[in-house]
């Protein structure tokens, strides 16, 4: 049985052997993407000087207090007008500035009386002050975004601005998801006598598509070799990046999953880690001519399935798109928590912030299987290998889920 953090470099190792596509998206439709090309600016951001302020386009004259209103600017609408010490033009916020205006006062800081505008007495301004400069967000032909960024509304709307239609991004991986279990019918029918509903189909395929990745359905087999390999290799020839079965990978009598993947040639890596939950976790590796597939034969418990996801599969694909690991906090521990084997352990918990620091407590029973108490949290306690019941008031790490 390997560790955790052996688990974590086996699988990034092997992702590195991914064939990753680009393509190029209309603009909006890239947020949530992944940017694989650098963005830069292909003008000044601000193009030229202007208003950052509605109020009064002046030539800085220390002293003087008082203009004769000779024109206006809005945005959009630029107007040359000439000032001098004693003009001013109203101007709007975006307004171009007009030749030789250095300073613009806001216009809750004037008295305006026909076209007289004056400062109200207690009020100074300052040179150059509310001046936008060409440039000064961003100088043309800088670097707007880098390659690599999850692109959030603000870096769609930096791509706006420099005129970007499309973006060039990487494809979404296409991830095959396969539930196993003579038990399991599917969510819309009411199970009778021995039998549950799958959830570990749509914990996955929905915790897929919040990546935003290609999620495939598979469906649900029968623990029958036959059928699962039959579905395998269906799933195996579907130019898939990676593959994800539940269930049967333990050590039970129907049990097949190992089995089958080594009878179809999966190069398995690991079979267990040392974590809790989702202890039976495997990983492998199938070749289809020159492409690999990468395989999770993940737990049938529910939790265990979902959380294996999190910390194997989640979280080796943000580092492979070179995006910051999930989400994490370090939290005050509102109960003590038992804990003493030396597995990692990552206990459902319920985080929240009070003054500055954050808490955390255990929610529900930790049993693997009861998803419905999972629901009721909102991140993982992570207790390490080497720490044994940690203590009220100790620090915690907490994964955001
Ligand atoms: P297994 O890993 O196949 O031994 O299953 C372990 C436990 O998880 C058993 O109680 C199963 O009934 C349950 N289980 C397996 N697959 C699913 C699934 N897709 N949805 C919900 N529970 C499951
Ligand atoms: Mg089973």
């Amino acid at each position: 049985m390997i560790s955790f953090n052996e688990a974590n470099q086996i699988i990034s190792n092997e992702f590195k052997e991914l064939q990753i596509s680009q393509e190029c998206v209309d603009l909006p439709n890239s947020v949530n993407r992944i940017l694989s090309e650098d963005v830069y600016s292909d003008l000044n951001l601000p193009p030229f000087n202007n208003s950052a302020m509605d109020g009064y386009a002046i030539m800085y004259n220390e002293g003087i207090r008082s203009w004769k209103i000779t024109g206006e600017i809005s945005a959009g609408n630029f107007i040359e007008h000439s000032l001098d010490d004693y003009s001013a033009v109203t101007i709007m916020t975006g307004g171009k500035l007009p030749a030789n205006c250095d300073t613009i006062i806001p216009v809750e800081f004037v008295l305006v009386n026909g076209d007289e505008v004056k400062l109200k007495d207690e009020v100074e301004i300052k040179k150059g002050q509310n001046i936008r400069k060409a440039g000064d967000d961003l100088a043309k032909g800088k670097l707007a975004l880098p390659k690599d960024t999850f692109l959030k509304p603000h870096h769609i709307a930096a791509a706006a601005s420099c005129g970007k239609v499309n973006l060039k991004v990487y494809g979404k991986l296409r991830i095959g998801v396969l539930a196993t279990g003579d038990e399991l019918v599917d969510i819309h029918e009411t199970p009778q006598d021995d039998k549950i509903r799958c959830s570990n189909l749509y914990s996955l395929l929905s915790a897929i598509r919040d990546m935003n990745m290609q999620a495939i359905n598979f469906g649900i087999v029968k623990d029958n070799k036959q059928l699962i390999r039959d579905r395998i290799k269906w799933a195996f020839e579907s130019d898939l990046d990676i593959f994800l079965t539940t269930g049967g990978v333990s050590v039970g009598k129907f049990d097949y999953l190992k089995e089958i993947y080594e009878e179809l040639g999966v190069d398995i890596k690991f079979w267990q880690v040392y974590v809790k939950p989702g202890k039976p976790a495997l990983f492998g590796t199938y070749k289809n001519n020159d492409k690999t597939i990468l395989v999770f034969g993940l737990p049938g418990n529910p939790v265990s399935c979902l959380v294996n996801f999190i910390l194997f599969v989640k979280q080796n694909i943000l580092r492979y798109f070179n995006n910051e690991d999930q989400n994490h906090v370090q939290a005050v521990l509102e109960d003590d928590l038992k804990k003493e084997d030396k597995k990692r352990h990552f206990m459902r918990g319920f985080l929240t912030y009070n003054e500055g620091a954050y808490y955390v407590k255990k929610v529900g029973s930790q049993s693997s299987g009861n998803i419905a108490q999972m629901a009721m949290s909102n991140c993982l306690i992570v207790v390490e290998e080497e720490r044994f019941n940690p203590a009220k008031g100790e620090l915690v790490k907490c994964i955001m889920i």
